[in-house]
């Protein structure tokens, strides 16, 4: 048995981040909680940070500094603000893991600063990978720091590789359930509203995964993770549908045989099992019978209607600053989407607009990324004339 690990969690007050909590709680002697980053929900922030005992806490929005601080005057939890605070409870000293549940873009420096201090990384936040996966992984490499997905698909890749040889890996394969507007004519997502493509049909997540998965750029992520996360040229990466989300992707071998993971669609698995690993939770957190899912179909990604995932296969195509641009441009195109200022099939609209038009860097350090985020989200506010 290892001794205590120290968690910093970024993204505590989100769906993984939330999910996150239920393992630590769960494994009190295991895991302790050193600090708590969040957004803008400081009223459930201050109370994580009173039942796990948090040295620190980060508000990501500055101007609820004063209310958090406000609301932990009677503990010992040290509040900060803003995103260089952010940055530095990702590379303080006192974490062993740094567990990275932010979303978008945000996500990337405190990953990047976390690697260089030698830290573990169990990581959600698939942006990371997407804009700056080479680079990334190659850091993560020199420092000989490991980086655990959280990520379903890719936790059930994982599982399936151990033990064996990469010699013998043929292909990946990665399931998509197809998401929320799996059974409706291409002809019929020009109408689709954000209640409509908020409500999937297997997994709960947040606001932006979830379009993302309606509109497959979320698989098309998850192609270029894979891509670094397990160094595979990206034609032996595949995608196929399988609507009922049991079996979380699959790697297939050089002698023809295919191995699953299946289990129940419940982040808290993949969760736990990158903070356990190379353990096992010793219970699941839900109660599973393969008998209750008697059909699991398998069906080929028809990409007329989903052409973000072929436009992420472009991305690992064209290297560079090429996915960074595609993972900036999609953001600004959610959140509009989402508030109603644009149109469903603007999304990928932005995304083409802004790939079409913005510059490229072949080998890009951190500082490139910063111009391409920057570069491609002005571009998707132009096309969308917002
Ligand atoms: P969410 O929106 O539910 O939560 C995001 C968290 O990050 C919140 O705590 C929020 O306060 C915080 N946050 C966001 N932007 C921030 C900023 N700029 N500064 C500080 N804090 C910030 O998102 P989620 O669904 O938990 O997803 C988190 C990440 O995990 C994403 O990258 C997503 O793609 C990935 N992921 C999620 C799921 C899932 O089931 N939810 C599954 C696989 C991968
Ligand atoms: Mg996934």
């Amino acid at each position: 048995m290892k001794g205590i690990e120290r968690i910093t969690l970024l993204g505590s007050t989100g769906s993984i981040g939330v999910q996150t909590l239920d393992i630590v709680r769960r494994y009190p002697e295991r895991f302790r909680i050193t600090s708590l980053v969040a957004h803008s929900r400081w009223q459930q922030l201050a109370e994580q940070a009173r039942e796990f005992g948090a040295e620190s806490v980060v508000i990501g929005d500055i101007r609820y500094y004063d209310e958090l601080k406000e609301a932990l005057r009677d503990t010992s939890t040290e509040v900060l603000a803003g995103s260089d605070a952010i940055n530095h409870v990702a590379k303080s000293y006192r974490s062993d893991t740094v567990v990275n549940a932010l979303v978008g873009y945000a996500g990337l420096h405190p990953t990047a600063l976390a690697i260089e201090s030698g830290k573990r990384i169990a990581l959600a936040n698939k942006e990371t990978l997407v804009v700056a996966g080479d680079l990334i992984m190659k850091e993560a490499r020199r420092k000989g720091v490991d980086i655990l997905p959280i990520d379903s698909e890719h936790s059930a890749i994982m599982q399936c590789l151990e033990g064996e040889r990469r010699e013998a890996v043929r292909n990946l394969i990665i399931t998509c359930s197809g998401g929320a507007l799996r059974d409706m004519a291409r002809e019929e997502l020009a109408n689709v509203t954000p209640e409509m493509a908020l409500r999937h049909p297997q997994w709960s997540m947040g606001a932006k995964i979830t379009i993302d998965s309606s509109t497959l750029v979320n698989k098309g992520f998850e192609v270029i993770e894979a891509r670094w996360l397990f160094d595979m040229a990206p034609e032996r990466i595949k995608v196929v549908i399988h609507p009922q989300s049991i079996v979380h992707s699959m790697v297939e071998f050089t002698d023809g045989a295919i191995k699953a993971q299946l289990g129940s669609a419940d982040m808290h698995t993949p969760i736990s099992y990158a903070l356990l690993y190379p353990e096992r939770a010793t219970e699941p957190q839900e109660d599973f019978s393969i008998l209750d899912h008697p059909t699991l179909s398998f069906s080929e990604v028809d990409h007329a209607k989903y052409p973000a995932l072929g436009i992420a296969y472009e991305c690992l195509e064209r290297g560079g600053t090429t996915a960074c641009v595609m993972n900036g441009a999609n953001e600004v195109a959610v959140a509009a989407f989402l508030g109603h200022k644009c149109g469903y099939l603007d999304i990928v609209g932005a995304i083409r607009y802004a790939l079409d038009n913005a510059s490229f860097v072949a080998h890009p350090t951190l500082a490139d990324y910063d111009a391409s985020n920057i570069e491609a989200r002005e571009l998707a506010r132009r096309y969308l004339k917002l």
